[in-house]
């Protein structure tokens, strides 16, 4: 639950002194509540209310960045249940298991596969991030090779071994971080030694959430916050209702121990049933979840749900608006007008490759609305389409002065005429009618 302005006046000094801006203590809790002003600005707020404050404007489930090297993940801080209610903030890492168990050629394969899970979606650069290695083996030395290995990988590593020693050595000599797991209620002071060292996260894992919550509050007891939950696998019907309550507890009950990213591996056994289980922890509630397949479809289909969960709801995701060029263009190439919703591009542009007319796009902010949405709301108007034709310069671009607009549009052609001075014609309503269209001119 969000803080609000009577839980921050009630630990102000109300003596609305006016030093921090405000005419009362309780005007100035107000806009701290509305995130309008700083905390700082009260000179006389004590160390205690300080640190209270602190604490309570925290948001209910904890953000951890885990950083390795230059690049930073983002994991948890999630505020609300449901997507429409706002937005969900940082997409669920997704990763592919490896054990010392596995035979060189098994492991060989997912290293190999790991590197193709990068992939070009909706303009978008998508990808699986992470590989979680497991040393099941007393002796280590296969582990260590293998963590070396893709430690040196573009992968963010999750290491499971009770080997701390080992896994100090590697990480201090690789100058590397991984989230660390394994830890629980019985072993946990080792890790929490060296996770603090390397200032790694650690993954704690309990067998009911009462162990888990009482594990995560002595943790973040000794000043160590940067926890993951890792759930055991387990049943899948038990493991997303284990991750609703997680979820649940900590926004709807502001239960803090609970308030942390959750790791979750997959447990099926054929590849079609473990996307579908994964799907289920990519929607409810995973903060990262692992699979055993590193096939690329799979983890195609794993990014692109993941890509269509976490995007914004009251953003459409747009493309940038500008000139696009598709094949070798020439000062007659025709030039179609179409608007910046992501969707639209993405179906016209295919259409114009596939008829092989070398043609030029032009894309206009619509703020991410496609054609017939855009025009209904004034953002697709023959002034804006005006303004997007002089800002690219397409007058100096080809020297025919003709455009083509959907055929949704078609209403706008007179006005476009007139506003732009350049022959305006309509081209078809469905995408998919484009290459006969532009064979045909
Ligand atoms: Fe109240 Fe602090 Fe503002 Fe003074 S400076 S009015 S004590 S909030």
């Amino acid at each position: 639950m969000p803080i609000t302005g009577l839980d921050i006046y009630k630990l102000l000094p109300k003596t609305n002194c006016k030093k921090c801006g405000f005419a009362t203590c309780l005007a100035f809790a107000m806009a701290l509540a509305a995130k309008k002003t700083a905390l700082e600005k009260c000179p006389d707020v004590t160390e205690d209310a300080k640190r209270s404050l602190e604490e309570a404007s925290e948001p209910p489930i904890k953000t951890i960045a885990f950083q390795d090297g230059d690049r930073t993940i983002n994991l948890g801080g999630e505020t609300v249940l449901f997507r429409h209610e706002k937005t969900f903030w940082n997409p669920c890492g997704l990763g592919v298991y490896i054990s010392d168990e596995m035979d060189e050629e098994q492991i060989g394969k997912i290293i190999s596969d790991f590197g193709k899970l990068t992939f070009e979606r909706i303009g978008q650069i998508v990808r699986s991030e992470f590989i979680y290695i497991e040393n099941k083996l007393t002796d280590t030395s296969k582990f260590v090779q293998i963590l070396k290995r893709i430690l040196s990988t573009s992968a963010f590593i999750i290491a499971r071994s009770t080997n701390i020693g080992t896994l100090s050595q590697i990480l201090k000599e690789m100058n590397k971080k991984v989230i660390l797991s394994g830890a629980r209620s019985s072993n946990y002071r080792d890790f929490l030694k060296l996770a603090q060292e390397m200032n790694c996260p650690l993954a704690i894992t309990a067998t009911s959430l009462d162990d888990i919550s009482k594990l995560t509050a002595e943790i973040s007891g000794q000043n160590f916050k940067n926890i993951i939950i890792e759930l055991q696998p387990e049943d899948i019907l038990k493991t997303v209702n284990t991750l609703t309550q997680i979820r649940r507890l900590s926004l709807k009950k502001n239960i803090r121990s609970l308030g942390y990213p959750v790791l979750v591996s997959t447990i099926s056994q054929d590849i079609y049933s473990e996307v579908a289980e994964a799907s289920h922890y990519i929607e409810k509630y995973a903060s990262i979840v692992v699979t055993k397949t590193s096939e690329v479809a799979a983890h195609m289909a794993l990014v692109s749900l993941r890509q269509n969960i976490y995007t914004d709801p009251q953003k459409p995701v747009a493309v940038e608006p500008k000139l696009y060029k598709f094949g070798n263009v020439t000062e007659n190439s025709p030039v179609l007008i179409t608007t910046n919703f992501s969707l639209t591009y993405y179906s016209v542009a295919p259409e114009i490759e596939n008829s092989k007319v070398a043609s030029y796009l032009l894309v206009v902010d619509t703020e991410g609305m496609s054609v017939l949405t855009a025009w209904a709301a004034d953002k697709f108007t023959s002034e804006k389409v005006n303004d997007a034709m002089k800002k690219e310069n397409l007058s100096e671009i080809v020297k025919h002065k003709k455009i083509i607009i959907p055929g949704y549009v078609s209403i706008m052609s007179g006005k476009l005429n007139d506003v732009t001075g350049w022959d305006v014609l309509v081209g078809p309503r469905e995408a998919s009618g484009i290459p006969k269209f532009l064979k045909s001119l």
